[in-house]
């Protein structure tokens, strides 16, 4: 008999989330409205700031966030090269020039020295990732006293010495594509300390009804999103639980394989948003032989963006993307579906 596909990610749905989208349809109040509103509080507050604005998609509160920081053409952005390309979009989108920053090789987040390097007096942000639920060099990054866009998509629920990540930057943003920490099909946030900033973004948001008309966006999220990602946000911390607890078991399992796997600090907590191992060669057969066992591994970002940019100086994210592959970790696995994964990779590397 041959095995069913586990893909390298799925979401983590429930009988909840379908009662509180279909309560939403029944209402016939689908736009934003009430449900967007406790969504943006929720989140918010979980996470430190004074308020928040969702979107529809983490691609548009990127997009948001720089405008409402005044970027524009002439100015650089950083951001590492590690990353999806959604943060080289949306500095495209406002005309700035992506200023490409490499990682540290152990963390796969940004490099502070090369940013101590590379930063000068037109750098007017920092989008900061943190990349597969570890966050980055927060205290470090903010010597530059830089203002600080948090990219919280893959670590929602992380926490750096006793603070959430996205507590720090002057705005953060969130993404709650299908497969993200969690999920409202498509959808995004930004949170900020500033008031006034929450207040700049909601005018941007929607272009309806205004005294005054200036360039707006139709960025809204649907009522019927914000239910779901309330009911989703109510489940985080077992979400984050169990990805943390088949983290351990990969690293139980796994420790005597020529392989090397996630690390984890004191200082920081890691939630797991992907399992990542690096391997010393053949890195395509082994993917290879995974996939032949019906297990999708991927690499961990598609490309990275100085290869798309045609920039040679990021050599750890060069070096890092030739020998990481990111193995399947998400709550809705099951405990037989993690017992393959295992057997197949102890199977291949002995
Ligand atoms: C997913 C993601 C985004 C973009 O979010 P979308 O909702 O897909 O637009 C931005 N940054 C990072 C690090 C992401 O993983």
């Amino acid at each position: 008999m041959k095995e069913s596909i586990i893909p390298h990610s799925r979401p983590t749905l429930s009988e909840t989330d379908i009662q509180v989208v279909s309560q939403v349809l029944k209402s016939g109040n689908i736009v934003q409205g009430e449900h967007v509103g406790n969504f943006e509080k929720s989140l918010s507050t979980f996470i430190g700031h004074k308020g928040g604005v969702a979107t529809n998609s983490g691609s548009s509160a990127l997009h948001l966030a720089l405008i409402a920081l005044k970027i524009s053409k002439g100015d650089e952005v950083a951001l590492p090269s590690f990353v999806c390309t959604a943060p080289l979009n949306a500095i495209k989108y406002v005309g700035a020039t992506p200023l490409l920053i490499d990682i540290n090789p152990e963390t796969m987040n940004m490099d502070f020295a090369n940013l101590k390097r590379k930063i000068n007096p037109e750098t007017k942000a920092i989008i900061l990732p943190h990349m597969f639920g570890l966050p980055a060099d927060v205290d470090e990054i903010m010597e530059f006293e830089k203002p600080l866009i948090e990219d919280c998509a893959h670590s929602l629920g992380a926490k750096y010495v006793d603070e959430r990540v996205g507590s720090f930057g002057i705005l953060s943003i969130f993404s709650f594509y299908a497969t993200k920490m969690i999920s409202t099909g498509e959808g995004g946030m930004i949170t900020s300390a500033s008031l006034d900033l929450v207040e700049n973004i909601k005018d941007l948001r929607e272009y309806d009804k205004k005294e005054e008309w200036k360039v707006r966006y139709n960025y809204k999220m649907t009522d019927f999103q914000a239910a779901m990602g309330l009911s989703q946000i109510s489940k985080l911390p077992e979400f984050v639980q169990k990805r943390r607890a088949i983290a351990k078991l990969y690293n139980q399992e796994f420790k005597d394989l020529p392989i090397e796997m996630p690390k984890e600090y004191d200082d920081r907590s890691h939630v797991f948003y992907r399992y990542i191992i690096k391997v010393d060669k053949n890195l395509l057969g082994i993917r290879k032989r995974l996939m032949d066992e019906g297990i999708i591994c991927e690499r961990p970002v598609y490309k990275p963006l100085h290869q798309y940019l045609d920039d040679r100086e990021c050599l750890s994210a060069q070096r890092t993307w030739n020998r990481s592959l990111s193995i399947p970790i998400y709550p809705s696995l099951t405990d037989n579906e993690i017992e393959r994964i295992i057997s197949s990779v102890k199977r291949i590397f002995v």
